[in-house]
């Protein structure tokens, strides 16, 4: 169990006294035994998913590029949601002005229960054409045959944003907005190296906003933030969420 101790300035933040904005990544997800790309386990297959999350590597090999996220949509559809997403939907509960931003694409936020959120990065459970650019859900864990191909006869990707690739303008300007409004960004289990998502800490605290890190590992965050707690998402969020009044103590 981390033994971490809230200043009394972030409990009273999270006491609904003004906007608060999350921002989560792939170690949010770590406890339900999802793999970060950079951590532990990040390789598939040998291979970097960096190299594999592109645009590039699905002009070279569409059929290689689906094969993971096959892997990856059926690693999400077995996992649950832990600790850390189950008190984010119960933060988005209890305080009024609340916005869950992620980066995330396994769909964990949504079925621990979170309902406003904005996805940075897309989602694995949407597929769009490269031709038409239309997008449609798809929630089975797994397709066949691979490549999927859309009814035009074109293939369908992943609605996922890729390395190097512009993320939804909307999406980016909602999170944007919210940062500058926050008086409390609390930043969870991301390295803050994929811009401009790393961005967002940085237009937050430039606006006045107190800026709270939940990391086991330092990143190029930490020298910013305002407070450190250092620990996994699934017993320090839930430490936040009893301090908000959202959930009960020991109620984890
Ligand atoms: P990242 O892999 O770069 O960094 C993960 C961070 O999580 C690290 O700083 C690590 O110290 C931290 N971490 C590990 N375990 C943790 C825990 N239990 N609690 C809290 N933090 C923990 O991930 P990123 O910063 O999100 O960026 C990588 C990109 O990869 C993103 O664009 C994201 O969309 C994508 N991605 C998503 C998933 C997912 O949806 N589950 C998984 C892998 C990668």
């Amino acid at each position: 169990m981390a033994s971490v101790a809230l200043s009394d300035r972030l409990r009273t933040l999270l006491r609904g006294n003004g906007p608060v904005v999350f921002l989560t990544g792939a170690g949010v997800s770590a406890e339900s035994g999802l793999a970060t790309f950079r951590g532990p386990g990040g390789l598939w297959r040998g291979r970097d998913p960096m190299d594999l999350a592109t645009p590039d590597a699905f002009a070279r090999d569409p059929g290689l590029v689906w094969e993971f996220y096959d892997w990856r949509r059926a690693q999400a559809a077995a996992a649950a949601p832990n600790a850390a997403h189950r008190a984010l939907a119960e933060l988005e509960r209890s305080i009024p002005e609340f916005l869950l931003v992620t980066q995330n694409v396994d769909g964990l936020h949504e079925r621990a229960g979170s309902r406003e959120i904005v996805r940075l990065h897309g989602t694995l459970w949407r597929v769009r054409c490269v031709r038409e650019g239309t997008e449609i859900e798809d929630l089975r864990p797994r397709l066949a045959p691979l490549p999927p191909r859309c009814v035009c006869g074109e293939l369908l990707r992943p609605a996922v944003v890729w390395f190097g690739e512009a993320l939804p303008e909307d999406a980016f300007a909602a999170a944007a907005r919210a940062a500058r409004r926050s008086a409390l960004l609390v930043v969870a289990g991301t390295s803050s190296l994929v811009y401009p998502a790393a961005s967002l800490p940085a237009i937050a605290k430039s606006e006045g906003a107190y800026l709270v890190e939940v990391n086991p590992e330092a990143t190029a965050l930490s020298p910013l933030a305002d407070e450190v707690l250092r620990g996994p998402a699934g017993e320090i969020v839930p430490l936040l969420a009893e301090a908000a009044g959202a959930i009960r103590e020991g109620a984890r």
